[in-house]
């Protein structure tokens, strides 16, 4: 098979997500025949190295070894079994694993097999913790500005990010927005810190002012990465700890994107010593190998459903492939990689390197800021640095740096005008600095008239 026999194919057929076919007009599309560690390969040989980890998925690789090998094992053994009224050595020993490597206090784990499944399943427990607590009147969810939390409904109406949101809005529930602690909005001279504790006045004027109706305060903690890779304090999230207690509301943390690993620690939660009620992972969890998702929560929570059939307070809520074996031997599997390699201290020196890459653009004319958590990096294009003055986004600057990526071997997906490597953990020092030289060169084309 070659590219284009790939390519035409798949306009014959296929609906891509997250895309306006049309622009496979001229955009041509990337067929990729396999992938061995940060490398994805076409069908003619042709490398590109996998900044993105694959939409933020991807841990250790792709066709990582030990991985391959505990999904090769799971498949001889069994492949997907119904998880009502039955159970599985995978599901069992991951949710073990998962309570034990959260932050103290969640103890139980519900899958669900996406992100946005996930969300659902946080949002449709905690209204329905309170209902059973006879408190049906909390049935609000308080999210942040430029959220991002999935695509179905629910998920959708808790999020913000109005290019995915605007057009859908007629369909959703309505949430409580409150401004953001993002700190690329920060005043000038004002610390990161200082800037997050002042936005929390936000929040809890709104908790205490809706309370009695919020059932729980939903947030991506230290990074909204699909709203522009958006960074803030942790002290944020231990004010917000504190409030939603104060207040008797949940704090619902979706990890989907900044979970294992990404932010520097294994849970982004834990820079602020917090648990949260609801905790969602998805994404990293399988190590980028097969959907799978996980909420975990607490016994208070679990207890208010632990009653008598026919008192009706069971949390009827299922997924077809919840639990699927395969991809909790892959998780398995991810989690020991963790368990036996020094994964995130090598990430401290692999996240030095990533910003080294990109220091010459520190003074740059279009680069309104170089923000850094762990082993996300985000460069924001301006067209004037002074006021930080966007660029229109009809321009597309962002695709262009993706074009010409492209052409040199590089897999970088900017949203918008913003900048971004994720790569996955088993990047080396030389590629990211390939990684850093074609963001540059990318840039310097994409910011010309
Ligand atoms: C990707 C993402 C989701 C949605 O997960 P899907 O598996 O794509 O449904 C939810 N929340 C955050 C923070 C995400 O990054």
């Amino acid at each position: 098979m070659r590219n284009t026999d790939l390519i035409r194919r798949d306009l014959g057929v296929l609906w891509h997500p997250c895309t306006q076919m049309k622009d496979h007009e001229w955009l041509p599309l990337v067929p990729i025949r396999r992938g061995k560690g940060v490398w994805l390969e076409d069908f003619e040989g042709r490398r590109y190295l996998d900044a993105v980890s694959s939409w933020w998925v991807n841990l250790f690789g792709h066709a990582n070894p030990r991985i391959n090998a505990a999904v090769r094992e799971q498949l001889d053994e069994l492949e997907h079994v119904i998880l009502a009224g039955f159970s599985h050595a995978p599901a069992v020993e991951l949710a073990e694993r998962l309570v034990e490597a959260a932050p103290a206090g969640l103890s139980r784990c519900f899958y669900a097999d996406n992100g946005s499944s996930a969300v659902e399943v946080a949002l449709k427990m905690s209204y329905h913790y309170w209902r059973n607590l006879g408190r049906g009147g909390k049935r609000k969810f308080v999210t942040l500005s430029n959220s991002y939390h999935g695509e179905t409904l629910g998920a959708l109406a808790v999020g913000d990010v109005a290019l995915y949101k605007e057009t859908y809005k007629p369909l959703l529930m309505e949430a409580i927005t409150v401004p953001s602690p993002d700190c690329w909005q920060r005043e000038p001279g004002v610390d990161w810190e200082a800037h997050s504790r002042a936005m929390f006045a936000h929040m809890e004027a709104t908790l205490a002012e809706h309370a009695d109706e919020v059932a729980a305060v939903i947030v991506e903690p230290l990074v909204q990465c699909a709203g522009g890779m958006r960074m803030y304090h942790p002290v944020y999230l231990s004010l917000l700890r504190e409030a939603c207690d104060r207040h008797d509301v949940h704090l619902i943390a979706d990890e989907i994107a900044v979970g294992f690993g990404r932010t520097g620690t294994l849970f982004a939660c834990e820079q602020a010593g917090v648990t949260p009620d609801f905790l969602c992972l998805s994404k990293g969890l399988t190590g980028g190998y097969l959907p799978l998702a996980a909420v975990l929560t607490t016994d208070a929570v679990y207890q208010a459903f632990y009653d008598d059939y026919q008192r009706l307070t069971a949390f009827l809520h299922s997924h077809s492939y919840t639990g699927n074996p395969l991809a909790c031997r892959a998780a398995l599997a991810t989690l020991d990689i963790f368990r036996d390699e020094p994964v995130l201290a090598r990430n401290r020196e692999l996240a030095a390197a990533m910003y080294d890459a990109v220091r010459p653009l520190e003074d740059h004319p279009n680069v309104g800021e170089i923000r850094q958590t762990g082993m996300i990096l985000a460069i924001e294009l301006v067209r004037e640095r002074a006021g930080k003055v966007p660029f229109d986004w009809r321009e597309r600057r962002g695709l262009k740096v993706y074009q010409h990526a492209l052409s040199r071997g590089v897999l970088l997906r900017p949203l918008g005008n913003v900048v971004y490597f994720m790569p996955p953990y088993v990047i080396s020092e030389p590629e990211i600095a390939l990684l850093g030289e074609v963001a540059r060169e990318g840039i310097a084309l994409a910011v010309r008239d």
